[in-house]
């Protein structure tokens, strides 16, 4: 993978910003400030879309001491806290969050504590964080307690790949699914996380409304780095006269070719959904979606390229010259 991945904390996103991200996830949360919250439920969503954070606030509404069940969790008690902290002896979650495969065995001694009365609330739960992980046995050992769940225990489960999980388990939970954020309030929020304004716009525009994508975009400094030269170089190009100084700027990339032409590939589709940069060169921000897609192509053909081993510069040559081929007959040109 590129870049390091930052994982959002529970207390980074508050139940109230879930309300906007699809049907299925804001009936969830008016169950549960009902204080009706189904015994299993799996959130599926994008890695970086929030559903760690998610199932963390239910966990936490659900463990927490606030009276009025529509002002849980209110991140204050000591019920919040433990959870957050993983402390909560009624959570109950595999010892290794990191692992990358969950046993039966993990699972058996979580089911065998559940034969036991909740310690400290009047309920307990269960978290399941990528439950994707889970092996087949592992599954097949959640089903019955998922069919016939002990009292006052609430399973929540979250996947990035959802047809990982066994249908048998699927048919047996509540399914929610995180929709993305809206530009809007993925600006709001990064701005409150501290970053400047313009970056905030920047990284809502970059991500797809995936708070997590956002968060490791900005502190992804050779991302920046690759996306101003890409907006330096190939959207400036305007004709043949420009590939010199554009293969020039350009001729230090080495390993990180491969990078600039994911970023290129990235910004490209953007431009094309009418979400433009307001920085690209004159003759580009006059340009049609179908002849942006044709600069697509020469990017997707270096990619292939690239992935034959063939020699950058003579990859970076031919996509210049096939990008300015394409810019000649655009509007401006
Ligand atoms: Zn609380």
């Amino acid at each position: 993978m590129c870049c390091r991945w930052i994982s959002l904390s529970s207390s980074e996103l508050s139940l109230t910003e879930f309300e906007s991200r699809g049907s299925s996830v804001s009936a969830l949360i008016r169950e549960l400030r009902r204080d009706v919250f189904p015994g299993c439920v799996l959130i599926c969503g994008g890695t970086g879309m929030g559903k760690t954070a998610l199932a963390r606030l239910l966990a936490a509404a659900l463990l927490c001491e606030e009276p009025a069940p529509e002002k849980r969790p209110c991140g204050q008690c000591k019920g919040c806290r433990r959870v957050q902290s993983f402390t909560h002896p009624d959570l109950l979650t595999p010892t290794e969050t990191k692992k990358k495969s969950i046993g039966v065995e993990e699972i058996r001694g979580i089911l065998s504590a559940l034969q036991t009365h909740a310690l400290e609330s009047d309920r307990r739960a269960v978290l399941l964080d990528d439950a994707d992980r889970l092996t087949p046995q592992a599954q097949n050992s959640l089903l019955k307690n998922l069919e016939d769940h002990p009292p006052a225990t609430h399973f929540i489960l979250t996947t990035a790949y959802e047809t990982r999980i066994l249908s048998t388990i699927r048919s047996r939970v509540v399914t929610v699914r995180l929709a993305p954020m809206t530009q809007d309030s993925l600006t709001a929020w990064l701005s409150r996380q501290g970053l400047s304004a313009e970056d905030a716009r920047e990284y809502a525009r970059l991500s797809d409304g995936s708070p997590g994508l956002a968060l490791t975009l900005s502190a992804d400094e050779t991302d920046r780095k690759l996306r101003e030269l890409a907006y330096e170089t190939v959207f400036r190009l305007s004709g043949e006269k420009d590939i010199p100084d554009a293969e020039y700027a350009l001729r230090d990339l080495k390993e990180e070719f491969d990078r600039f032409l994911a970023v290129l590939e990235r910004e490209l589709r953007l431009c094309m959904r009418g979400d433009a940069n307001m920085r690209k060169g004159e003759c580009w921000a006059e340009a049609r979606p179908t002849q942006l897609a044709s600069a697509l192509g020469a990017v997707i053909r270096a990619e292939q390229q690239r992935a034959s081993n063939v020699n950058y510069q003579a990859v970076l040559n031919v996509m210049l010259q096939t990008i300015v081929e394409e810019i000649k007959k655009w509007p401006l040109s």
